[in-house]
């Protein structure tokens, strides 16, 4: 479904992905990890269209992805950017109506009732401000106004951040429950033992580089990986 070949970005003088080739199958959980600074959001950014490529390509369903974010957005690719940015003096449900703003069809409602039964928190808090949300929500409505977009692929920038253990839980489930109704995703996280557990494949980066890549379920018991990234379970 998508394929993202030798891709090099720099800024200014930085060079931040120095050749990433990368691919993501219809209906897997694909995940990138790696340190603070590896290049992850960078990655997620440049197939979104909101930072350029200097070389390389991104093809998505067989053609060239030009890197402007509306019409990427049309494609079927939405990100859910790191921080959530929700628009705070809006209500929930605003917000999720916001996400299918490029829509022409006329599913949207049916739409927002699937989001609601993805994420019952939202379905009561409907007409709260999304700035009163706990963190967790806000998460929770940033990814549901990303399906509100009725992406084909999502990429999801760090979800787990900040949010209390039991939350972190509560998201992977979600994003499980998001393959399930065939949507396929790419996930960026520093919590690299539940990305991997929850991911099909990984690629791990580090420096701007793919130094790893395989089954998620072979990298969560290889040593170097374990040595690296698993000391937070
Ligand atoms: P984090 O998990 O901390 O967000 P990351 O793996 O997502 O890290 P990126 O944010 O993609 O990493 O950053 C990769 C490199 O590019 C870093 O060295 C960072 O300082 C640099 N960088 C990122 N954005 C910019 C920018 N707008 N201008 C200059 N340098 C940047």
């Amino acid at each position: 479904m998508l394929k993202v070949e030798n891709l090099h970005v720099y800024y200014g003088g930085i060079h931040a992905l120095k050749g990433i080739d990368i691919s993501v199958e219809k209906g897997e959980i694909v995940t990138i990890i790696g340190a603070n600074g590896a290049g992850k959001s960078t990655l997620l950014n440049t197939i979104s269209g909101l930072v350029r490529s200097r070389e390389g390509r991104i093809i998505f369903k067989g053609s060239l992805l030009r890197p402007v974010p509306h019409h990427i957005v049309m494609k079927g690719i939405c990100q859910v950017p790191e921080g959530r940015l929700v628009f705070a003096n809006l209500t929930v449900k605003d917000n999720l109506l916001l996400g299918a703003y490029l829509r022409k069809d006329k599913n949207i409602k049916k739409d927002l009732e699937k989001v609601y039964e993805l994420f019952p928190r939202l379905a009561e808090r409907q007409k709260q401000l999304a700035g009163t949300l706990s963190g967790g929500e806000q998460q929770m409505l940033a990814m549901g106004r990303g399906l509100m977009s009725n992406p084909e692929l999502m990429l999801l920038d760090e979800p787990s951040l900040g949010l209390a253990p039991i939350l972190v839980d509560t998201i992977f489930t979600v994003i499980q429950d998001i393959k399930k109704i065939g949507k396929t995703i790419l996930l960026v996280e520093q919590n690299a033992y539940k990305a991997l557990s929850t991911a099909d494949r990984a690629y791990v980066l580090e420096q701007g580089k793919i130094v790893k890549a395989g089954k998620a379920a072979d990298l969560i018991k290889d040593p170097t990986i374990q040595e690296s990234y698993l000391g937070q379970k």
